[in-house]
């Protein structure tokens, strides 16, 4: 069957590379060369930005990218039973992709890349969320990245666009929110995958915001935010006792009612919390 940039179909790669998926690694490849191209459109326009893709397995999405005109494609991928499919990829797009093999944790994408950068993958379960926290909390803002085009567990990206008083609602919204524009833009049903996973899945979509939406440190936004969620629930006025002082002064002088619970607080009355406790500390 034809494909869309002559290579051959992802199962005829897998069997001639060998490549049974590994759970361990997070394992479950897109097999629908149509499904790939799609997500990659989900990023936006692809000309004129290079794109990090962590996790290209056998190359799915990447071919996806490539197609949809990406200037260059940096690839991340840990399992090195991959890298000779992908180097396939590289020979009919010469000086377009680039591949590393390593442990996208421990590898700096950022230095390889020209901006404007965007992000896109199919990220293995088990380092995802470390990921998106890691690429929205850089030491200085705005990140390296434009857009991020993350496909995530469900429940996963249901926490990260998640509004106050809803079930998901935490501190990955919060962060979120924070930095960037985030939407569901695509669900998936686990047979999209092979092998197929228990859950659904869903493609988000974050815009870096050029600075943060309301003014606070983040670290000091992190722990105000840590400490009210760790006792969900719980009273902020008990939740927050570790700040010392008088809590209730505290909330009350930035609006929040001492008897509040943190799903029920939304980031601006958190961030005005963040920079009253910054303001008070010797
Ligand atoms: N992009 C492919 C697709 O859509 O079919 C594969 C996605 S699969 C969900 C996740 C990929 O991430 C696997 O190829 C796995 O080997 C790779 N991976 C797992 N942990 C990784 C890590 N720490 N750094 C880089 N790649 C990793």
């Amino acid at each position: 069957m034809a494909t869309i940039d002559g290579l051959p179909p992802l199962r005829e790669v897998i069997a001639t590379h060998d490549l049974v998926a590994r759970r361990q690694l997070g394992q479950n490849f897109l097999l629908d060369l149509n499904l790939t191209a799609k997500i990659a459109r989900l990023a936006g326009d692809l000309a004129g930005s290079d794109v990090l893709e962590v996790g290209p397995g056998p190359g799915g999405l990447t071919r996806g990218l490539l197609a949809e005109g990406a200037r260059r494609v940096l690839v991340v991928e840990k399992d090195a039973r991959c890298i000779p499919a992908l180097q396939d990829i590289a020979a009919i797009y010469p000086g377009r992709l680039e591949i590393v093999q390593g442990d996208a944790l421990q590898v700096d994408a950022s230095a390889h890349l020209t901006a404007p950068i965007k992000v896109v993958s199919n990220l293995p379960y088990n380092v995802g969320t470390e990921l998106l926290i890691r690429w929205l909390s850089p030491p200085v803002w705005p990140p390296f990245w434009t857009t991020l085009t993350l496909m995530f567990q469900r429940e996963v990206a249901e926490r990260i666009v998640a509004k106050p008083r809803s079930d998901h609602y935490g501190r990955l919204a919060l962060l979120v929110a924070w930095r960037a524009d985030a939407r569901i833009v695509m669900q998936l049903p686990p047979e999209a995958f092979t092998p197929a996973p228990k859950v659904h899945s869903a493609v988000v979509h974050l815009t870096a915001l050029p600075s943060p939406r309301f003014p606070a440190e983040a670290a000091v936004l992190s722990r105000v935010t840590a400490m009210a969620f760790n006792q969900r629930r719980k009273m902020l006025r008990s939740s927050l006792k570790g700040l010392g002082g008088d809590i209730d002064a505290l909330l009350g002088s930035v609006g929040i009612a001492p008897t509040a619970r943190a799903e029920e607080i939304g980031l601006e009355a958190f961030c005005a919390l963040a920079r009253a406790v910054a303001a008070r500390t010797p």
